[in-house]
């Protein structure tokens, strides 16, 4: 094959960085096309004299800025040789340009809506971390896969974990789930969740949780946003709708379990009894592999999972009234159209201000509740519609704070 040129949407984050780690590995057949950032340029200065792209994207108003900083890290030779772009059209480019021929969409947010259907629109094989643009779009998206002959791969180490998991005939077969009905053999998912630092925390205790408590996720080093939804457990939620969309599932197939030691990244059953899962140790660099390589496999620093030392593995219910996140994703899911897109925005800017210390960590589900039932949902027709839905949300949300913050209930 070809060396496959890769653009890395978000290249500062969590998982923009665990990306370049294994395409570092594999100079062979991968390179790098195109590397974005939003905050902390600094850091995208030195990962462009790291990796040398051809195309740098900046946030909007940022060129000369960066430019500077570029002269800080990296030769005249290399500073004349780089493109540099800025805002969401320049993200827009790099997702969807002739040359590129994977896009890791790992923006963080609704921000990473259109660039990752800019690539979609141009047939790129998109690895998919960016979970809330699906969440946002869910229908719309999976039409333009179809429609644009994509390849969408999902990152997310529990859906990448059900993809190994599935049948290789399960996305060709026509059958669907109605009526007790399977779909090449396949009955249910397992969708695992790791609980989040505030696993055993009784409600009381997490009104005083801090940020720096919600962001110190036992098993895996993410953003801090993800590390928030982590911890509410709205990740789990966004998931449980990521998955409907990715696997076609009705939302009452797919159980959500607790299982604290992040091992078993998900599971899926067939109708003969059979459970299959996928383990591994959790590090975002398996996935990340899975799917750049994907029918192939490549290697990754990820050590084997060593069971004899593996402590036991723990599974258990989640509590939906310490943690009532699921319960809103379940039924804005069901609720369908706009629902999941307002239920995002709202949760979006709910961690936004927990952040920033302005509401109690217990209050970004009340917020997302007071804006999701405030709401006239509409159905998902097209992007502006979603758009003008997420923005209603947001001004909601923004309200409830003023009327709310700091304000523990
Ligand atoms: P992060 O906060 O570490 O990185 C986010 C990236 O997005 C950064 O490069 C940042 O500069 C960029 N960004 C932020 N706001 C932007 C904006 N307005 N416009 C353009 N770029 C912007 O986040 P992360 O942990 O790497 O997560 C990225 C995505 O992957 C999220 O959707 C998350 O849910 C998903 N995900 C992450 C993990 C993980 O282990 N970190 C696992 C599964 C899924
Ligand atoms: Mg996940």
């Amino acid at each position: 094959m070809p060396v496959q040129q890769v653009t890395i949407l978000g290249a500062t984050g969590s998982i923009g960085k665990s990306t370049l780690k294994v395409l570092a590995q594999h100079p062979d057949q991968y390179q790098v096309y195109a590397l974005t950032g939003f905050q902390r340029l600094d850091e995208l200065a030195q990962l462009v004299e790291q990796y040398s792209p051809k195309v740098v994207v900046v946030p909007d108003g940022k060129i000369d800025a960066f430019r500077s900083l570029l002269a800080l890290h990296c030769n005249d030779k290399k500073i004349h040789a780089i493109e540099i772009v800025e805002g969401e059209a320049g993200l827009c480019q790099v997702a969807s340009a002739a040359a590129v021929d994977v896009v890791m969409a790992a923006i963080v947010g609704s921000a990473g809506l259109k660039p990752t259907l800019a690539a979609i629109d141009a047939g790129k094989r998109v690895l998919l971390a960016n979970k809330e643009a699906l969440v946002m779009a869910g229908e719309l998206f999976m039409q333009r896969v179809k429609q644009a002959q994509a390849t969408l791969l999902p990152v997310d180490s529990e859906h990448n974990a059900i993809f190994q998991c599935l049948p290789t005939d399960y996305f060709s077969s026509t059958a669907r789930f109605a009526n007790h009905g399977n779909r090449a053999g396949v009955s249910q998912i397992l969708l695992t969740a790791s609980g989040g630092p505030f696993r055993t925390w009784t409600l009381q205790q997490m009104q005083q949780a801090t940020p720096a408590q919600a962001c110190k996720h036992p098993n895996w080093s993410m953003g801090q946003k993800i590390s928030v939804d982590s911890a509410t457990l709205m990740n789990k939620g966004l998931e449980l709708i990521e998955a409907c969309h990715l696997f076609e599932l009705p939302v009452e197939r797919v159980t959500v379990v607790i299982h604290p030691e992040s091992i078993v990244h998900s599971l899926v059953q067939y109708i003969d009894g059979s459970t299959l899962a996928q383990l591994g140790n959790p590090d975002m660099c398996t996935p990340i592999a899975h799917a750049l390589a994907w029918p192939q496999r490549i290697a990754t620093t990820v050590p084997p999972l060593d069971l004899f030392s593996a402590n036991c593995l723990n599974f258990e219910q989640p509590d939906e009234v310490r943690f009532p996140a699921l319960a809103l994703a379940k039924s804005a899911m069901k609720t369908g159209g706009c629902a999941p897109a307002v239920l995002n925005a709202a949760n979006e800017v709910a961690v936004a201000a927990f952040l920033a210390n302005k509401i109690a960590f217990t209050q970004i589900t009340q917020l997302i509740h007071a804006v999701i039932t405030q709401i006239n949902v509409l159905p998902a027709h097209d992007l502006d519609t979603i758009l003008v839905q997420d923005l209603e949300a947001r001004e909601l949300a923004g309200q409830w704070i003023m009327a709310n913050a700091n304000r523990t209930t």
